[in-house]
């Protein structure tokens, strides 16, 4: 894959400072990994769709305790674009990022950053360098659905020919499979 998720970690941890004080690694339940159908939240039960990607939300200590995420935790893009739709979700914000990466002239790679509040200086057509801070995780702590704070990423080929403003997830959860194309963050 053109996005590198594990490098993609060492640059969260690095904007939050997680390497100099006391993160030991990643940790992931099942049904936060691309592809499953279970859910990592209340019953612990089946989601009703495929997972489009990874969800980020804790890591170990070096004492061995887990640590979640909070509303303090910073979001940074995964690589060079440009910002080209910041739309709602179940839970806060989406943000979507245009990537320079693709070698196909009729479609384009973007990277989508879910559930999080958008940072004050991003709009859309803002340009981003990799590693900028774009947003902050939200908080979910008032939603019914009881989810724990976390982020969502995905990362898709779309077709050149769909207008940014329909790139939300009313679009991403219809099947759209000639025209959207997920990819697994971990390969
Ligand atoms: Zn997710």
């Amino acid at each position: 894959m053109i996005l590198k998720i594990k490098d993609y970690f060492d640059q969260i941890a690095l904007c939050n400072n997680f390497f100099f004080a006391d993160f030991s690694e990643w940790l992931f339940y099942n049904g936060m990994l691309f592809g499953s159908y279970e859910k990592w939240w209340g019953d612990f039960g089946l989601r009703s769709n495929l997972h489009e990607g990874i969800d980020i939300a804790m890591y170990k200590d070096k004492y061995g305790k887990t640590k979640w995420f909070d509303t303090n935790i910073k979001i940074p893009a995964m690589a060079k674009g440009g910002i080209i739709n910041i739309c709602n979700d179940f839970l806060g914000k989406s943000l979507i990022i245009e990537h320079e990466l693709s070698q196909n002239k009729k479609s384009r790679i973007i990277s989508v950053y879910a559930h999080v509040c958008v940072a004050k200086n991003i709009y859309i057509g803002r340009k981003i360098r990799k590693g900028d801070i774009i947003a902050n995780v939200c908080d979910t702590s008032r939603k019914k659905s009881n989810i724990p704070c976390h982020v969502h990423i995905s990362i898709m080929e779309v077709k050149k020919k769909i207008s940014n403003h329909f790139l939300n997830w009313e679009f991403f959860e219809v099947n759209n499979s000639d025209l959207v194309k997920l990819f697994n963050p971990w390969i």
